[in-house]
């Protein structure tokens, strides 16, 4: 027996022969007011979260994740993120491609039924390292925004979390899943992706929103100033990660980023030394709320901002590498 501490709670994994490994959480949870989910998000979970991702603390059963390149590593990782989003009431499947592509999906069916989903997703691999900002603080934060939104009392969209596998090789994981969603014709929204969101060097919490489709730039300025965030906010032409294989399946997608293209992102950008000491957390917090904040809206019906023109992507400055 094993015990890891996520939310401030103590979590105790408890072994059956023959079932999944089962949480105990002893505190309960408590609904969050349903306009502002985003105050559930804590620093010290998300730092916890993190610790495993990243390698230094262990999972439940007492392994540490080597790194998330390998088969083993990364199989370690969905068992770990999986036993999470079950505790916070996610139906989860994993969704196989390829050989040993592996995604995993979530389902938090809406209070009221409904066929329309909303996506939230990072990456779950990394270039064979610690991957703490990369994507790590994705995988962190898309785990925290699935907890605040599962505590909301009312949601009118189901909500989707996944964790994207191969992303590093080419975006490949999320490639097949948004075929396999298109195919099935399954009515998706909106999409909202985080990756690299873990550094912050000059304080500014200035945040990237890259190639948001239809509405999403007006919705993002939206909900960060009705909600209070205050972050400043920079579109991009950001090309390089899962968004856009969402976007190229017609779905409309967004990317939430560290300032890759304002030049204050990670110096440990695919290096050994991308490591949980590295991470800026109120940093990872801030992009946490702001995408708990602007998918809770949406989960309500609120009414969203008046429309406004789209302007093309490229009208805004990118930096591209062959994935993030
Ligand atoms: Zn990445």
């Amino acid at each position: 027996l094993a015990g890891v501490t996520v939310a401030g709670c103590a979590v105790a994994s408890v072994m059956t022969p023959g079932t999944a490994p089962r949480s105990v959480q002893t505190t309960s949870r408590t609904a969050v007011r349903a306009d502002r989910p985003e105050d559930a998000v804590s620093v010290d979970r998300l730092k916890a979260t993190m610790a495993v991702l990243a390698g230094t603390s262990a999972i439940p059963g007492g392994t540490l994740i080597p790194e998330r390149g390998g088969i083993a590593g990364r199989e370690l990782t969905r068992q770990f993120l999986i036993s999470q989003l079950q505790e916070y009431g996610f139906k989860v499947e994993r969704h196989t491609y390829r050989t040993n592509g592996e995604n995993i999906v979530g389902r938090l069916m809406a209070t009221t039924p409904t066929d329309e989903y909303i996506l939230i997703g990072a990456h779950l691999d990394s270039v064979n390292n610690h991957g703490a900002d990369d994507d790590g603080s994705g995988s962190t934060s898309i785990l925290e925004t699935a907890r605040a939104l599962s505590l909301m009392p009312d949601r009118k969209v189901n909500i989707m979390v996944a964790w994207f596998d191969e992303e590093e090789l080419g975006l490949v994981g999320s490639k097949y899943l948004a075929r396999e969603y298109r195919k099935q014709g399954l009515n998706i929204t909106s999409v909202h992706c985080i990756d690299m969101m873990g550094w912050d060097s000059d304080g500014d919490r200035r945040v990237e929103v890259a190639r948001p489709e239809g509405d999403l730039w007006t919705v993002y300025q939206h909900v960060n100033e009705t909600h209070g965030l205050k972050l400043p906010l920079s579109r991009v032409n950001t090309g390089s990660s899962d968004h856009v294989s969402w976007a190229n399946e017609g779905f409309k997608s967004v990317l939430l980023c560290e300032e890759w293209n304002g030049g204050d992102t990670t110096p440990h950008y695919h290096r050994k030394t991308d490591t949980y000491e590295t991470i800026n957390f109120d940093f990872v917090a801030a992009g946490t709320k702001l995408m708990t904040a602007v998918v809770s809206d949406l989960t309500r019906k609120m009414r969203g901002p008046a429309p406004q023109p789209f302007i093309p992507h490229n009208r805004f400055p990118g930096r591209d590498l062959h994935c993030h």
